[in-house]
């Protein structure tokens, strides 16, 4: 059985383990919520605003998008979308991957194929081409991979979607916004019918508790889509809040460059300690350290630095991912970092 498993959320202590934006939303959409009037409160939410301005920011058609709660409900969406009508379908992902898609996959009924990721957590194109099959009816691709942060070459993902026309071809973009790389805006994208990509603004824009993320796809696909997620599933406060997240370009722009700096940071102090890691396009870094995982990552939270233990995924053996936030934040897991090791040592 495929479940998500929730992920113990410290109280206090520094949040490096869910690839937040560790230093918190825009003003902007501080402001925004503290300005929605008590109307706006008690009513149904309205959504032109905000798709509207997403499609923009996107550089995407509006009717080629919809607005979801968090972009984990458009993994549910897209999952059901997928299989309706069908019988013994399959769902293929590739691992280690993001729990949600064989969570939602296992869920509503479907066999999830796992197509493990070559060395060095590579596109394992081969594998995937020869794991499609006639019940294959949803793929799952993470472009830049979480946990590894690696990008899919948009050659290889126009190639899946060409060799799988019986199925849906998910692009989950989750950490595009670090990469700089996406479909979005492409006539490759536009022109195939069973691709769709999947974005959210719980990371480079820091709305995760707000829960707003959306799905691009063709019009036909996304009101199918439309039949499974609530009408009302966004509320009010995310609704007034994302306009703001994505106009205030400045506060995503200063992030990013923080993000890319702390990135190099660990890199350097990687490099330096002679430890493992896999270079990232995501706001987070994959790292082997060579002693026990799990006993560090327990060291670290004891120092109140919070990483994601990958370690007892066989995909990611004693690997943990640590999140490339704000460069302070970055230097204080530095700090305790080496700290562990050193005291290890
Ligand atoms: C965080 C994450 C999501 C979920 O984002 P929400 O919008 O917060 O639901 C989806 N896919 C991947 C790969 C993620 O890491």
């Amino acid at each position: 059985m495929h479940t998500y498993e929730p992920v113990s959320t410290p109280r206090d202590g520094l949040r490096l383990h869910l690839n937040e934006n560790t230093a918190g939303c825009s003003p902007a959409v501080q402001a925004a919520i503290h300005a929605l009037s008590r109307q706006a409160v008690s009513s149904y939410p309205d959504y032109a605003a905000a798709r509207a301005a997403c499609a923009q920011r996107l550089g995407v058609n509006a009717e080629r998008l919809l607005l979801t709660n968090g972009l984990d409900e458009g993994i549910l969406g897209l999952t059901g979308t997928a299989l309706k009508g069908a019988t013994s379908s399959e769902v293929i992902i590739l691992v280690p991957a993001f729990d949600m898609y064989a969570a939602a996959a296992d869920g509503l009924g479907a066999s999830v194929v796992q197509v493990p990721l070559a060395e060095d957590f590579a596109f394992p194109h081969d594998r995937l081409l020869a794991a499609l099959t006639p019940r294959t009816r949803l793929v799952w691709l993470t472009n830049p991979n979480n946990p590894s942060g690696r990008i899919i070459p948009r050659e290889a993902i126009l190639a899946v979607a060409d060799a799988a026309p019986q199925a849906l071809v998910a692009v989950d973009e989750a950490y595009a916004d670090f990469s700089g790389e996406t479909l979005l805006g492409s006539d490759a994208f536009e022109t195939r019918n069973n691709l769709v990509v999947g974005r959210t603004f719980s990371k480079a824009y820091g709305l995760a508790g707000l829960r707003v993320g959306a799905l691009i796809g063709n019009a036909a696909l996304l009101a199918a889509v439309g039949r499974i997620v609530p009408p009302y599933s966004i509320n009010a406060c995310a609704a007034a809040a994302l306009p703001a997240a994505l106009a205030d370009t400045g506060y995503y722009d200063w992030y990013r460059a923080e993000v890319e700096q702390s990135r190099r940071l660990l890199y350097v102090t990687f490099d330096r300690l002679g430890v493992t890691y896999w270079p990232s396009q995501a706001n987070f870094v994959l790292v082997r350290p060579a002693g026990d995982c799990a006993a560090l990552v327990r060291a670290l939270a004891a120092r109140g630095i919070h990483v994601r233990d990958r370690s007892r995924d066989t995909h990611s053996v004693n690997c943990f991912r640590v999140t490339a936030g704000v460069v302070a934040d970055t230097a204080a897991f530095i700090t305790a970092f080496e700290e562990v090791l050193c005291g290890a040592a």
